[in-house]
C-alpha cells in the first residue's frame, strides 16, 4: 500500500510562503473581464443614471480614453467610484478630473478618487475642474476647501492635496465661470484640451464641456435644459455629445427648467451637426417612455442615436474620413 511520505516542515514552510505570494499577486492582477477601450479615443460610461438608486445604473460618471489609457474622468457621481474599478481604467494615468456641476449626483464620490490614487504611483498633480458658485452652491474652491480644508474640512485629514503637502499631490483647481455664455478653453492637458461654457440647469451653476484629442470633439452636456446658444456653439459637428435625458416630453416646467425635453435634445443635436448622441443620465420617468423618446428624437435628429449602459465604451470614429 502506497503511503504518503510526510513533507520535511522546511519544504512545507517553503510552500506555504509560495502560495500565500501567489495569492499576493492574484489579488493584484486587475479584475478579469475589464477591457481597455479601444481605438485611439473612446467614451466609457462609469454611470449612465441620475440622482436614484440602480442596481444597473450609477450616477453620472465618464471616462475619455485616448490612445489605450484614461485620460479624463468627466463628473463623479454615486457608483462611478465602484464603476471605475470595474473598468480597465487606472486611475494614475488620468490627467484631470472635471465636473460639470456640484449636484450630489455628479459629484459626491471625488474623494473616494483621490484617496485610492493616493496608494498608486502618482507624484505628478491631477488638476481638478468645475463651475463656479452662487448664494445657493459653493464654487469649485469653496466645494474643495469644505471637503479638505485644513482646519474644518469634512476630510481635513487629506488637506495636502490642497497644498501639495505631506505626500500627497496636489490638486490644482480650474474654476469655470458658470454665467458665461462663450465657450473658452479651461485645461490644456498633452492629451487633450477642454473647453467649457456655462449652461441652464434651472438655479445650478453648471457646465457644458467639450474635448479636443487627436482631431476628434467630444460633447458632455452635463445637466442642462438645452436652451444656451454658447453650449450649441461650442459644440458644432461634434463626433460624439453625451446628452442627458432626464425627462420625458410631457414633463413639468419645473424639470424642464432643469433637463432638455427629448424634442428639445433633438434640436440641439441637430442644429449643432452633432454625429452621434448618447442619451445618458436616465431616471425611471424617461426610461418608463424611453420608445416613444426615441422615435421623437429621431423625426429631428438622422445622426446616430445611442442609448447609454454602464461600462460601455463608445469608440469615435478614425479620423476625419
Ligand atoms: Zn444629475
Amino acid at each position: 500500500m502506497l503511503q504518503k511520505r510526510p513533507l520535511n516542515p522546511a519544504l512545507r514552510r517553503l510552500s506555504a510562503a509560495m502560495l500565500c505570494l501567489l495569492g499576493v499577486l492574484i489579488a493584484a492582477l486587475p479584475s478579469t473581464g475589464a477591457a481597455v477601450c479601444p481605438g485611439p479615443v473612446s467614451v466609457q460610461v462609469l454611470g449612465s443614471g441620475g440622482p436614484i438608486a440602480n442596481s444597473s445604473r450609477a450616477s453620472a460618471g465618464y471616462l475619455v480614453w485616448v490612445d489605450g489609457s484614461a485620460r479624463l474622468l468627466v463628473d463623479a457621481g454615486g457608483g462611478t467610484f465602484a464603476r471605475f474599478g470595474e473598468s480597465a481604467a487606472d486611475i494614475a494615468d488620468l490627467d484631470a478630473i472635471a465636473l460639470t456641476h456640484l449636484h450630489v449626483d455628479h459629484a459626491v464620490e471625488l474623494p473616494a478618487y483621490l484617496k485610492s490614487a493616493w496608494f498608486g504611483p502618482r507624484e505628478r498633480p491631477l488638476p481638478i475642474v468645475g463651475p463656479s458658485g452662487n448664494r445657493a452652491f459653493p464654487d469649485l474652491t469653496a466645494f474643495m476647501q469644505r471637503l479638505f480644508g485644513q482646519d474644518s474640512g469634512a476630510f481635513q485629514y487629506l488637506s495636502g492635496y490642497l497644498s501639495g503637502s505631506g505626500g500627497f499631490f496636489k490638486t490644482p483647481l480650474y474654476e469655470s465661470d458658470a454665467d458665461s455664455r462663450e465657450p473658452h478653453e479651461i485645461l490644456k492637458t498633452p492629451h487633450f484640451t477642454l473647453f467649457a461654457t456655462g449652461v441652464t440647469h434651472g438655479p445650478v451653476p453648471a457646465l457644458g464641456y467639450l474635448v479636443e484629442t487627436g482631431g476628434r470633439r467630444i460633447a458632455f452636456s452635463g445637466d442642462q435644459n438645452g436652451n444656451n446658444p454658447a453650449f450649441g456653439k461650442m459644440i458644432a459637428g461634434a463626433d460624439l455629445l453625451v446628452m442627458d435625458h432626464a425627462v420625458p416630453e410631457n414633463t413639468d416646467d419645473t424639470a424642464a427648467s432643469l433637463h432638455a425635453r427629448p424634442s428639445e435634445i433633438a434640436q440641439l443635436a441637430d442644429d449643432a451637426g452633432v454625429r452621434h448622441l448618447l442619451l445618458s443620465h436616465l431616471m425611471p420617468r424617461s426610461e418608463r417612455v424611453l420608445q416613444d423618446s426615441l422615435a421623437l428624437i429621431s423625426k429631428r435628429y438622422h445622426g446616430k442615436l445611442t442609448v447609454a449602459e454602464d461600462l460601455m465604451c463608445v469608440q469615435l470614429p478614425h479620423g476625419k474620413e
